[in-house]
């Protein structure tokens, strides 16, 4: 039987638990191999608002995933020049898991916007999507409807998952304010940031 590997995506500046319990709960119920999480790269103008560089956040995944054989990170889309669109990160991987089942786990949010992604249909014959469905952010199933045919859409599981007010932006800002994000970042992420002094505001390391 074929390997099967979910695919999460995101900025992780910085990682937390809300992704690392969300990854869990998506690989258990959607019965999934394994996890690869998936740095984003992002507009050089972008990366010194307070925000750490693709580095640290890829170091910051890798030391959050270290000890779990179900889960590890991927370089693939930093190494490239600019952003990425997921479908042709999605074919890149395909070519280098020959073989391997891809399930693209995203928020209800980002798959409401499906449409506008970069050649959407395609993207949906590429790999199968898991919407990890938190309470409270809910999946607009008509236009969805409106915009893609049954089939395409047979591509996309739901996958209900807990809400955890949990976020990135969160954390940033308790660093900045000096306040502690113990729990809600892994232990090692947390020295990793106060050893680098990230997200701090008079910080001008990047
Ligand atoms: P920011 O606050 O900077 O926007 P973020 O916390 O949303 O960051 P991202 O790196 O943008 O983190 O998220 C990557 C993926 O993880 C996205 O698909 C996002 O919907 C999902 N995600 C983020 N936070 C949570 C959470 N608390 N629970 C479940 N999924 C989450
Ligand atoms: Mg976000």
């Amino acid at each position: 039987m074929s390997r099967r590997i979910g695919i999460l995506g995101g900025t992780f500046d910085p990682i937390h638990m809300g992704h690392l319990i969300t990854a869990e709960i998506v690989r258990v119920s959607a019965a999934l191999d394994e996890i690869i999480f998936i740095p984003a790269a992002r507009p050089p103008h972008k990366e010194n608002k307070g925000e750490a560089p693709a580095e640290d956040r890829l170091l910051m995944v890798q030391c959050a995933v270290e000890g779990n054989p179900s889960f590890s990170v991927s370089d693939i889309e930093l190494k490239r020049e600019g952003p990425s669109y997921t479908v042709d990160t999605i074919a890149v991987l395909s070519e280098q898991l020959r073989g391997a089942e891809l399930f693209f786990i995203t928020g209800a949010d980002a798959m409401n916007d499906l449409y506008r992604w970069h050649d959407p249909v395609r993207l949906l014959h590429s790999c199968t999507f898991i919407v990890a469905a938190r309470q409270g952010v809910e999946l607009d199933e008509s236009r969805l409807a409106e915009q893609f045919s049954p089939e395409q859409r047979s591509r996309i599981r739901i996958v209900p998952t807990p809400h955890l007010e949990i976020s990135s932006t969160v954390i940033r800002a308790r660093v900045r304010a000096g306040r502690s994000i113990r729990y809600l970042v892994p232990r090692a992420v947390e020295l990793y940031i106060e050893e680098r002094g990230l997200y701090r505001a008079h910080d001008k390391k990047l």
